[in-house]
Order: C-alpha cells, then sequence, then structure tokens
C-alpha cells in the first residue's frame, strides 16, 4: 500500500490523516513494523519513538501494523469486532462462575473463530472455497494452507480457523512444538527463514561461533592464540549452560513457563516457554523475555 493509498483510505473511513505523531494522534500506523523490535530501548523510527514518549505520558495511542490497519480497513467485520465478541462471551463466562472469575483480566484468546467466505482459494488452478474472508490480501483454501505450512517445515497439529490464530505446529526438522501465526509463516518463507524458531536460532548460534572463528582467524591469530582468546572471553562453540535456571525463573517473572526443554543444538538461552494467559508456546532467547506481550506487564 503507498502513503497515497493509506491517507486516501483513513479519510474514506471518516479517519483525519495527519503526517506527523501530535497529541491528537491516537494510531499509528507503522509500515516496517516488528513487534520485536518495540522492545524498550530498541532502535525505533522517530515517530514511533514519540508515540512511546505520548503512550508514557498517558495518551491512548496505538501502534499498529500495516496488516493490522489493513484489516481494520476490510470491510464491516473487523478482527477489533471479533475479539471484542469473544472477549465479552469469556467475561460473561467468567461472570456465571463467579465474582473473583468475573475480576480476572481477560486476553486474547489463540484461536479467533472462522471468517467463512465464499471467494474461491488464490492457488492458480484450485477452484476450492477458500478458507477465510479478505478484501485486501490473498487467501486459500484448507489444504493449500497447509500446504504452505508444509513448505515452511512445519506440520499443523490443530484445524485451521482464522489467518491470525496462533496454531499449533510441529517442526518436521527438528520436532519442536510451538504456535504460529499463518502470516507469520508466509513472511519467514518469503524471507527465506525457517519459521521453527529453534531451527533458526540453532542456526543462527551455529553461524555466530562461526564468524567469530572466522575473524580471529583472519585477525591473524594463530590456532593456540585463537584458544587463549576464547578461554579469556567465552567461548561461543561450547553451549552455554550456566543460566538454564536464570532464564526460567525470568520467564516466570514475566507470566511464562519454561517447559525446561531447550531446542535441540541451541544454547540454553534459547527455551520453550507458554504464556500462562493464554497459553501460547514460543521458542525464544532470554533477550526476548522482557516483556509479556498479552498483559504489557
Ligand atoms: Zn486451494
Ligand atoms: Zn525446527
Ligand atoms: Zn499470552
Ligand atoms: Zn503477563
Amino acid at each position: 500500500m503507498t502513503r497515497q493509498m493509506a491517507w486516501d483510505a483513513v479519510a474514506n473511513a471518516g479517519g483525519q490523516p495527519a503526517p506527523t505523531t501530535t497529541r491528537k494522534t491516537n494510531i499509528l500506523v507503522v509500515g516496517d513494523f516488528n513487534p520485536a523490535s518495540l522492545r524498550p530501548g530498541a532502535n525505533v523510527s522517530g515517530k514511533a519513538a514519540k508515540a512511546f514518549a505520548l503512550q508514557d505520558k498517558g495518551q491512548d495511542i496505538e501502534l499498529m501494523t500495516e496488516a493490522d490497519f489493513l484489516q481494520v480497513l476490510d470491510g464491516t467485520s473487523t478482527m477489533d469486532e471479533e475479539l471484542r465478541q469473544l472477549i465479552d462471551q469469556q467475561e460473561a463466562k467468567s461472570d456465571e462462575v463467579g465474582a473473583h472469575a468475573a475480576s480476572a483480566p481477560t486476553f486474547r484468546p489463540l484461536r479467533l473463530p472462522a471468517k467463512p467466505t465464499t471467494q474461491q482459494c488464490n492457488q492458480a488452478g484450485c477452484e476450492a472455497i477458500a478458507a477465510f474472508r479478505t478484501r485486501t490480501r490473498p487467501t486459500w483454501c484448507v489444504d493449500h494452507i497447509d500446504a504452505k505450512l508444509t513448505d515452511a517445515g512445519l506440520r499443523p497439529l490443530e484445524e485451521f480457523t482464522h489467518p491470525e490464530s496462533y496454531r499449533l505446529t510441529e517442526c518436521l526438522s527438528c520436532g519442536c512444538q510451538a504456535h504460529y501465526r499463518l502470516e507469520y509463516v508466509l513472511t519467514k518463507t518469503a524471507e527465506g527463514e525457517p519459521t521453527c524458531r529453534a531451527c533458526y536460532w540453532a542456526e543462527w548460534s551455529r553461524e555466530t561461533a562461526r564468524l567469530q572463528d572466522e575473524a580471529l582467524q583472519r585477525a591473524g591469530l594463530t590456532p593456540a592464540e585463537v584458544e587463549l582468546f576464547y578461554a579469556a572471553h567465552g567461548d561461543p562453540r561450547i553451549r552455554r549452560t550456566h543460566d538454564a535456571e536464570g532464564f526460567v525463573r525470568e520467564a516466570a517473572a514475566k507470566h511464562r513457563d519454561g517447559l525446561g526443554d531447550a531446542p535441540v543444538d541451541t544454547d540454553r538461552f534459547v527455551q520453550r516457554v507458554r504464556c500462562r494467559h493464554c497459553g501460547k508456546i514460543e521458542v525464544i532467547r532470554s533477550n526476548d523475555l522482557y516483556h509479556c506481550t498479552c498483559c504489557k506487564c
């Protein structure tokens, strides 16, 4: 989507588009926004930084990805409405259980209800009905969605419901089970990365070790001197195991349970964790434990 198209779409929907973040801004759409880069202290664009500063001062301002923005513009039934309905239902249920349960906060459910459509699958030559409704993005039938997961090296362990659902999958290479959204799978495949974060971080730690080795040899160090360097500064070829307990403690403080099974062939700074709020299973590095994305604590 171009800037002008976004501008027109906001105006058509009755919004007031503006070129800069101001005290009146309540939604900031960030084109190349990666939620992972939104950690405190991360490098963000000037507008996003200003948005955070305004958030700190109590302004009700929301950062949105281009995908979220398109979803909101996408027809009458937006994600927000569907989520709202679902959360209302959950709250009604917990009301029945009792006053104590009713006061418990509710979180985005992992699985969202289906968005039925009469649209056709966008896969060339496929005449099946698509599995979800959209006006702005491609859509596919269930078989072709599952084929995309296979292409990404994953086997789905649950039925497809909604493109924004987190779906439990198993990695075809390493067997690691974790939840991924279809959008995430498509993005990682397009970037030529494995979706499985266990495979990704394993490759990343091997590559880090290899690059450091190369750099030391280029610097003219003999193998013996390289060993001395590693003895003094830590050896990236050795899997770091000393902080696994710290990781689990830190995860618990951030509302996640460490599942205690570091993915095969990654260092122990990478672990599988389950969110206590919504049950989402993720493979993450200790650095990425910073905050709980569910309750924004
Ligand atoms: Zn199809
Ligand atoms: Zn894997
Ligand atoms: Zn969660
Ligand atoms: Zn939390």
